[in-house]
């Protein structure tokens, strides 16, 4: 931190008391964010979303179609938190306008955060009262600028850093003996996981590659039939067609059946 921190918006002197980080600029109202290379804007977005609510999409997507059948009847709710999680908000000028780049400003195992999408009219002058609950940054700008250049947004091209606290409902629930975290984020009500019990793909494909080999089976009826003249290939037709319907039905009860237990 220089020894002599101005606001981002009107230059005036900012006077924080000693490790102070989140900072109200005295002469024209500004959040900033002290960081130890320079300082930011500060912003928040606002909760639209309950705990209650939270709760009900975290069941929602628990019943959805990406989790492991009846994961919202399995599941055994650990905790439940409330916070404003820091994200660096990096808004990179493109051809045509801004493209926003974030970056998890402290540690997270949620790597989707990453993907949010913050639109510019939700960022909210970050209001003081909110320090009780906002997590401080522990990634240096610096740092989240470094990552920005990996992934192909150099210095150069970043119009606007900020810091931005988001609202999030954290989930922990258990699951077969391991424990599992799930995000809510609390403006829009998206969920965000990196790792849950997803539905298991092999019987999906093992009653996908069966059925296509009894579709194929069947096709080489009349084929066969082509090779032994005209009355044979209309023989293998009706048997193809025939024994196709036969088999439709066994087929149509294992994909169901697979659903169903998976
Ligand atoms: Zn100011």
């Amino acid at each position: 931190m220089s020894a002599l921190a101005t606001c981002s918006q009107c230059g005036a002197e900012l006077q924080p008391t000693p490790g102070q980080v989140f900072v109200t600029c005295g002469n024209c109202g500004a959040a900033v964010y002290i960081d130890r290379s320079q300082v930011v804007f500060h912003f928040a977005v606002e909760p639209t979303v309950s705990a209650d609510q939270a709760r009900g999409l975290l069941a929602r997507w628990m019943a959805g179609n990406d989790t492991v059948k009846d994961l919202d009847q399995k599941a055994v709710l650990q905790s439940t938190t409330f916070e404003y999680f820091p994200l660096w908000y990096f808004k990179q000028s493109e051809a045509k306008g801004y493209r926003v780049v974030l970056e998890p400003a402290a540690a997270t195992s949620i790597s989707e955060l990453r993907r949010l999408q913050l639109p510019a009219g939700d960022l909210k002058t970050y209001p003081s009262h909110l320090d009780g609950q906002a997590v401080a940054p522990t990634v240096p700008l610096e740092a989240a600028l470094e990552w920005a250049k990996e992934q192909g947004v150099p210095h150069e091209r970043i119009a606007e850093a900020a810091l931005v606290h988001i609202p999030l409902y954290t989930f922990k629930y258990g699951f077969n003996g391991q424990t599992y975290t799930t995000l809510i984020e609390a403006a829009t009500g998206k969920p965000l996981a990196n790792l849950f019990p997803a539905k298991a793909e092999a019987p999906y494909q093992i009653a996908g590659v069966i059925t296509a080999a009894v579709f194929l089976l069947l096709a080489f009826v009349p084929v066969i039939g082509v090779a032994m003249g005209e009355e044979a290939l209309l023989m293998g037709l009706l048997v193809c067609f025939g024994l196709g319907a036969l088999a439709l039905l066994p087929l149509f009860a294992l994909a169901a059946w697979v659903a169903a237990k998976v």
